[in-house]
């Protein structure tokens, strides 16, 4: 299996504070891996650093074996590749649903109009919201924006998608159509790193599950192991909080 990502001693500081500290992993092509963890334990700042919306401090990060943080990287490029979903959709309010999903291909010249409405089309399909193409996203359900993002991230035909707690904004009834849009790009062999809470969902779309606490991953194995046998105590203290 080819490596997507690999990360090597990465860390990231605000000030004093040392968000991440010194992590290293591996992620191949087609894994899903869920990363769990207490609040403020780096999550964010771990998925952020993947396509440099945040600096990382000291370390290395390879994409498809670029060097991101190399001076001759053109970073721009590598995010094309890079899907990003946010828990707060983060839509263009004053564009349509066709023109959110078009936007970025077509600005950077990847595609006709044509064709990137055709694709948006197919997309729209695919997340279940054909009819919403002429939307405005403030006429749509939160889990439906969800989804709408998620159609936009793949509209740039990426071949990694990061999701920061993808459903942690919703009402519950719009959890499992987002999750279900989730589960079917995993199945496409999509690789894809997930910060959740859902661990119904880590148990059973994930191949592998990091649990991430002060700036470290303290455990990776599968989901199996991380929820059946984790190692660490701190595993195990978290998980007899949240499950
Ligand atoms: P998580 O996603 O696991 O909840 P985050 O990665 O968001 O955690 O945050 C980890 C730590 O980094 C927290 O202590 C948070 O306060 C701090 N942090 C995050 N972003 C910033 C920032 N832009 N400036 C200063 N501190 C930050
Ligand atoms: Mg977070």
């Amino acid at each position: 299996m080819a490596e997507k990502i690999k990360v090597t001693n990465l860390v990231k500081k605000y000030g004093d504070n040392t968000v991440l500290n010194d992590m290293s992993i591996t992620i191949n092509e087609g894994e899903v891996v869920c990363v769990i963890g207490p609040s403020g334990s780096g999550k964010s700042t771990f998925l952020r650093c993947l396509n440099r919306l945040e600096e990382p401090t000291s370390g290395d990060i390879e994409i498809d074996g670029t060097h991101l943080m190399a001076k001759e990287t053109n970073i721009n490029k590598v995010r094309q590749h890079i899907g990003m979903v946010f828990q707060h959709f983060n839509l263009f309010p004053h564009l349509s649903v066709m023109q959110n999903i078009t936007l970025a291909p077509t600005d950077l010249g990847r595609m006709s109009k044509t064709d990137a409405e055709k694709k948006a089309v197919s997309l729209l399909e695919t997340v279940g919201l054909a009819d919403k193409k002429d939307a405005l996203p403030g006429s749509l359900s939160g889990g439906q924006k969800q989804r709408v993002a998620i159609a936009r991230a793949l509209a740039m035909n990426p071949d990694i998608m990061l999701f920061d707690e993808p459903t942690s904004a919703l009402d519950p009834e719009m959890v499992g159509d987002v999750l279900n849009v989730m589960k079917k790009l995993a199945k496409q062999g999509m690789t894809m790193v997930i910060v959740t809470h859902e661990m119904g969902f880590a148990k059973e779309v994930a191949n592998r599950v990091l649990f991430c606490d002060g700036g470290k991953f303290l455990e990776d194995g599968t989901p199996d192991e991380v929820f059946n046998n984790p190692t660490n105590p701190r595993t195990k203290d978290f998980l007899d909080k949240v499950l």
